[in-house]
């Protein structure tokens, strides 16, 4: 089998895999296209210019000890069927496994959620992104069907048990009113920990979502969230 493609590692973080010290491999490839990708060059299937997955995993032997988590994110992780090796081989070594997924490949991750009989799960804690209503999703990501694959992720990760936090990013044209409806119907499916954040980037001075001229009213409907859910946090950087 293919070995997993990297775009990028961060060696160190705090905030990717909440109250763990983490490293960061971003997964290389995302069949998504949403216009406010943080990512656009883990996009493509390949660039030619990938780290190797054996070299993180050099990298993350020496790590032992010193971090409790190596997180996959990407471009998509769930896109790659080296995945499920690569879990493997972090959780010999140790670490915890966080994953951030946007659900696209339910059946996929559906396997990851298992827990083999002889040891714990394959996966600790998800990052799972909610992109926005879902008439919205092909909107958004610039694919039909693409909310159906998130309904069915999302049932799959709150039936699994594992700690997770769900994540809407403020997209542009989105109201403040339209998201609130987006979080009440995440709130009724029986989402309990959840998270607003607003994009990172050179525009944040615009007058779109994320742009801190605009973020105050964002924050205010935030508060309107805050009763909805055991754990809601209002992010202005991601
Ligand atoms: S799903 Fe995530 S990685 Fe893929 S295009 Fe959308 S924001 Fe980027």
């Amino acid at each position: 089998m293919q070995e997993l493609r990297l775009g990028g590692l961060v060696p160190l973080t705090t905030i990717d895999f909440p109250g763990r010290l983490a490293a960061v491999v971003f997964c290389q490839g995302c069949p998504w296209r949403c216009g406010y990708c943080q990512n656009p060059h883990l996009l493509p299937v390949s660039t030619g210019r990938e780290v190797g997955w054996g070299r993180v995993r050099d990298f993350l032997e020496r790590r032992r000890g010193l971090l409790d988590a190596v997180v996959f994110s990407g471009g998509e992780p769930t896109a790659q069927p080296a995945l499920e090796v690569a879990l493997a081989q972090v959780k010999a070594l140790g670490f915890e496994v966080g994953l951030h997924t946007a659900g696209i490949y339910p059946q996929r991750l559906a396997r990851l959620l298992e827990r083999p009989s002889s040891a714990g799960p394959r996966v600790d804690w998800i990052g799972l992104d909610a992109k926005g209503p879902l008439e919205r999703y092909a909107a958004i990501t610039g694919v039909r069907g693409a909310g159906a694959r998130f309904r069915r992720s999302l049932d799959l990760v709150l039936e699994s048990g594992i700690a997770y936090e769900v994540r809407t990013t403020l997209y542009d044209g989105a109201t403040p009113q339209e998201l609130i409806g987006w979080a009440r119907w995440l709130a009724d499916c029986g989402v309990r920990r959840y998270a607003w954040q607003a994009r990172r980037g050179a525009d944040r001075r615009d007058d779109r979502p994320g742009g801190l001229d605009e973020i105050a009213p964002w924050r205010r409907a935030s508060r309107e969230l805050v009763p909805w859910f055991e754990h809601f946090e209002f992010r202005t950087a991601v």
